[in-house]
């Protein structure tokens, strides 16, 4: 995989509002937010997208879900709810080629979406 935006963030290269990190991941604000809370959970290894993971991911991809939903808590967004989306290649619309799980909330969000 090649180098993205997400890798300088995790090298801590280029600033990023982080909001948890363990060895395995990292949660940070979104530089161009979409709701009033805009969250992005990434793991450490460079993995393309959800579609490049791989059976060896299976656990990494189990922690990453748990990240997603202790991070939200920690943003109050449990009660009211949020969405989690990854967004895989050009028709998903992904821009950043490194596997990464949005956490959107703070307001109600449509359905489907565009
Ligand atoms: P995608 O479109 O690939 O699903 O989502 C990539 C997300 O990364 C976008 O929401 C975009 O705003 C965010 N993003 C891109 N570059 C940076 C950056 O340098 N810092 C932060 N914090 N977010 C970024």
């Amino acid at each position: 995989m090649s180098e993205t935006v997400f890798s300088k963030i995790i090298r801590k290269e280029i600033p990023a509002k982080i909001l948890y990190e363990d060895q395995w991941s990292l949660a940070f604000e979104d530089i161009h937010p979409q709701a009033p809370t805009h969250l992005l959970v990434i793991p450490k290894k460079p993995i393309g997208s959800l579609a490049e993971a791989t059976q060896e991911d299976k656990e990494l991809l189990g922690h990453l879900q748990w990240v997603v939903a202790h991070v939200a808590q920690l943003h109050g967004l449990s009660a009211s709810g949020y969405r989690v989306v990854t967004n895989i290649g050009s028709d998903g619309g992904q821009s950043v080629p490194h596997l990464h799980y949005h956490i959107l909330g703070g307001r109600a969000l449509d359905w489907p979406p565009g």
